[in-house]
């Protein structure tokens, strides 16, 4: 009886330092992560990612980095034109989609953890105008039914951190999901998923968002879809502007 109980104790002793050991293999290249800052990716994978250091000349709006064809004399009134009917006011992500900062955000949907520097980049990326000037960080919700099947949102994983190291409320309740369910649109192809979008979103407690400069959460900028439909419900409810706060976002 004593020696099962032993036993199970040293499975479990050893299951938790499995699961702190390093050096592990890098999730991109499979040579050894240096550092648990690093999360999944090994520094080499880490200096292949373009990483936005906020000198870069993107549209002020959606945050697509635009490559001369927009006069450098005032950078902040550069503008792609493709965002002009999308409901944010400003959008800014930490890096591309691609290495480092892609592998990091898959992961975040598997484990609720944010590594320091993943983190790091989100703070110094939420502190670079124009939208350093938020007052209040939601997540974007997660389905419900997804929430149930994941166990935990990544959005609110960012949001929680960014709002605790930003000292700024955190609301994770004003913004809910609506709308139909993943599994649905998971059968239409991309233009009929970002339709489904429209509209999915509404807003509990207006009297929460009104008036506030909201910076919205997510894990991936993509189409800027799902930001726009959040977006449009809080400006519904009287937001003064909506910022958006990503990991990464695709190159165009
Ligand atoms: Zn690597
Ligand atoms: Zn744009």
């Amino acid at each position: 009886m004593v020696t099962m109980h032993l036993l199970r104790f040293v499975e479990f002793v050893s299951d938790s330092l499995l699961s702190v050991a390093y050096p592990q293999p890098c999730s991109l290249c499979g040579s050894n992560v240096e550092s648990h800052d690093l999360g999944v990716c090994c520094q080499q994978c880490w200096q292949l990612t373009t990483i936005f250091d906020g000198a870069e000349t993107v549209c002020w709006k959606c945050g697509v980095v635009t490559s001369g064809s927009i006069s450098p004399v005032r950078v902040d009134a550069a503008r792609c034109h493709r965002c002009d009917d999308q409901s944010f006011t400003a959008a800014r992500a930490c890096g591309l989609y691609e290495y480092a900062l892609r592998s990091s955000a898959l992961q975040l949907k598997r484990e609720a953890y944010l590594p320091k520097r993943l983190l790091s980049l989100l703070i110094a990326t939420a502190r670079r105008a124009p939208i350093d000037a938020a007052t209040r960080v939601m997540p974007v919700p997660l389905h419900s039914e997804r929430l149930k099947s994941r166990g935990f949102n990544q959005a609110a994983v960012i949001a929680e951190a960014v709002a605790r190291s930003l000292n700024l409320p955190l609301d994770d309740t004003s913004l809910i999901r609506s709308g139909v369910s993943d599994k649905y649109r998971a059968g239409l192809d991309a233009k009929a998923r970002e339709d489904t979008v429209t509209g999915a979103f509404s807003v509990r407690y207006p009297a929460l968002v009104n008036a506030e400069d909201i910076l919205l959460v997510d894990d991936v900028f993509t189409t800027g879809a799902t930001a726009s439909s959040c977006g449009q419900a809080l400006f519904d409810a009287g937001a003064r502007s909506v910022f958006v706060l990503t990991i990464a976002r695709p190159r165009h």
